[in-house]
């Protein structure tokens, strides 16, 4: 416990004081390239950070952008302004460095979230107030494209082995082929389903409102089966009121907003009622302070928050922790917490950080800090060369 003196001079707290920035840029490449409505990913990247103070409390940070970009910006400007700040101001650093680059504020609130869990002797869940659930579901996140004829049947077989892993909700492509090809391979996965499982549709903003709607017909037969509609138009504030007309118009929920960067940004689409679930990525987002105010945001305007975590192990367990502080959106049993996205694409980087999960379930771990070190094997496999890719 410290006394209030200590708390009041925390600013010069050796163990807060920023001494050494650590980085280590990652770069992974699929041996089949997979991907989405908009294409083929032919790489899959993260940049870590491990912060150190004076006193050697290090805590770890993870964002996304293309790496040499990252890297140059990192090196010239986010670095030399941390060297010698205290971590006791998180907020103030936070809004300094996302000024500069908006993604890289991801990772340095996360590292001096965790150094500041440590100082206080926490799991970062206990500073930020004590956790409300042990575990946190998750569903299978597939990317259904490949450059292969056979596409279809080796997105069922993905679809068959999360089934067999125990997940109960599952989310696939659509937009990225002409729609009759979306529908049959959708029905194939459904049927496959059955009562197993959910099955999510994303569409990565590939439609118009017409467009979107020629998929009802299908959601009639399907409905029990689908737990959202995903990005099925442009998310850009000029297509707040698009999204109102069509969740008036669809039997399924709809879900969006993995690339909008605070709580601010979700509004218009709040206040046009557009959205049955917000899906923030504390990678997108202008850190994780802001993440978690959009969480509490979805819980004011009384829609759900299922976050999108597709890139990065450590920010999928930030998630984890920031959606096991949400007090429960329904009172039915087993789903009173909404869940998190789980790549099980070819992807080691996920593995960086690990996570138990069990039928579907993630384990919030309960060590000091985020309770869990990186797995260094896979960050000297995957140590990006340097190059362009
Ligand atoms: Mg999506």
């Amino acid at each position: 416990m410290k006394d209030e003196l200590t708390c009041c001079n925390a600013e010069s707290e050796p163990a807060l004081l920023i001494e050494r920035i650590e980085t280590y840029p990652l770069l992974f490449r699929p041996k089949q390239p997979y991907g989405d409505a908009n294409g083929y990913k032919e790489y899959r990247s993260c940049y870590l950070i491990r912060i150190v103070t004076t006193a050697g409390v290090d805590g770890w940070g993870e964002c996304v952008d293309w790496l040499p970009t990252l890297d140059v910006g990192f090196r010239q400007r986010v670095i030399p302004f941390l060297l010698g700040k205290s971590a006791a101001n998180r907020l103030a650093l936070v809004q300094a460095v996302k000024k500069w680059h908006q993604r890289a504020a991801a990772a340095v609130s996360m590292a001096i979230t965790e150094i500041v869990a440590k100082w206080a002797g926490m799991s970062v869940c206990e500073l930020w107030g004590g956790r409300l659930h042990a575990q946190v579901p998750v569903y299978a996140s597939m990317q259904s494209y490949i450059d292969q004829a056979d596409w279809q049947a080796q997105s069922l077989s993905r679809v068959e082995q999360a089934l067999n892993a125990g997940f109960s909700l599952v989310k696939v492509k659509i937009g990225g082929k002409p729609i009759a090809d979306d529908q049959a391979h959708i029905e194939k996965i459904i049927s496959l389903a059955g009562r197993r499982a959910q099955i999510a549709l994303d569409a990565n903003q590939s439609y118009d409102v017409a467009t979107a709607r020629a998929w009802e017909r299908c959601f009639l037969r399907w409905q029990e089966q689908i737990a959202w509609l995903e990005e099925p138009l442009p998310v850009v504030l000029a297509h707040a009121d698009q999204y109102s007309l069509l969740r008036q118009s669809l039997s399924v929920p709809i879900a969006g907003g993995e690339n909008l960067r605070s709580a601010e940004e979700f509004l218009p689409f709040l206040r046009a009622g557009g959205l049955d679930i917000l899906q923030p990525d504390p990678l997108h987002h202008d850190g994780v302070e802001a993440f978690r105010s959009t969480l509490d945001t979805s819980r004011h305007f009384g829609v759900r928050c299922s976050p999108h975590t597709f890139d990065g192990g450590l920010a999928r367990l930030y998630a984890l922790m920031a959606v096991a502080l949400q007090p429960a959106w329904s009172k039915m049993p087993g789903e009173e917490i909404e869940p998190i996205e789980w790549d099980v694409m070819e992807n080691p980087l996920t593995q960086l950080f690990a996570v138990s999960v069990r039928n579907g379930f993630a384990a919030i771990p309960d060590g000091i800090g985020i309770g869990i070190t990186p797995d260094m094997a896979i960050i000297r496999a995957y140590a990006w060369d340097g190059s362009s890719y």
